[in-house]
């Protein structure tokens, strides 16, 4: 059976995406309006700039639309800026800054400090270690009881000896982010771990 999966093609690394998507056997479709949804399976929210996503989905009229679709059970994966559409509560947000929400989490913006910027780290992702990039990225500060810890990494950049670790990715249900962007180092596990994901859920329709 074979699965269409949405990316929003508002802002930031679509092409990305779609690449990584195709590679896991879906067909990647690029999505700017609501109507769009209908024929897709899954959806894929970038990176880019929260901020500026935030502000052309109000433009667009996008967000009330995706936070429908996602409470009525549309699967979606949120990479970096993504992520940050997709919690419940943000730290570190402009002014009035509005998110979809759907996973019941804290997420802190440009956490990781300005000196590190972007930085590759190992980190641990489905209890396997996988290379992630970060660019200016987001951790997760807090989670409620139904959020499932997916990925965690060491502090970057002189760790310290028992500095805590940082939740970088995180699955509830049908929702999944990452505060890494695994469309551009060509390992394919994040993207078939939402493929698989999204053929679970049109399983169970
Ligand atoms: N710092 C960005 C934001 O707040 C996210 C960066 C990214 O998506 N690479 O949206």
């Amino acid at each position: 059976m074979s699965l269409v999966i949405g990316v929003l093609a508002l802002q930031g690394d679509v092409r990305e995406h779609a690449h990584a998507l195709e590679a896991s056997g879906a067909t990647a479709v690029g999505v700017r309006r609501a109507e769009e949804l209908d024929r897709c399976d899954g959806l894929v929210i970038p990176g880019g700039e929260s901020t500026a996503m935030w502000r052309l989905m109000r433009a667009f009229d996008l967000l009330e639309p995706l936070r429908k679709r996602i409470e009525a059970g549309l699967p979606a994966y949120g990479s970096c800026a993504g992520m940050i559409m997709l919690a419940d509560r943000i730290e570190d947000g402009v002014e009035g800054q509005e998110t979809i929400g759907g996973i019941d989490m804290t997420v802190r913006r440009n956490a990781f400090g300005r000196q590190v910027d972007s930085h590759e780290s190992t980190i641990q992702f489905d209890g396997r270690p996988l290379e992630a990039v970060f660019i200016r990225a987001p951790w997760v500060e807090s989670v409620g009881e139904g959020v499932e810890i997916l990925g965690s990494v060491e502090r970057p950049v002189h760790p310290v000896e028992g500095a805590p670790r940082r939740i970088v990715a995180v699955r509830q249900g049908r929702l999944m982010a990452t505060a890494f962007h695994p469309e551009l180092t060509g390992d394919p596990t994040v993207h078939r771990y939402f493929t698989e994901l999204v053929r679970q859920s049109k399983n169970e329709e």
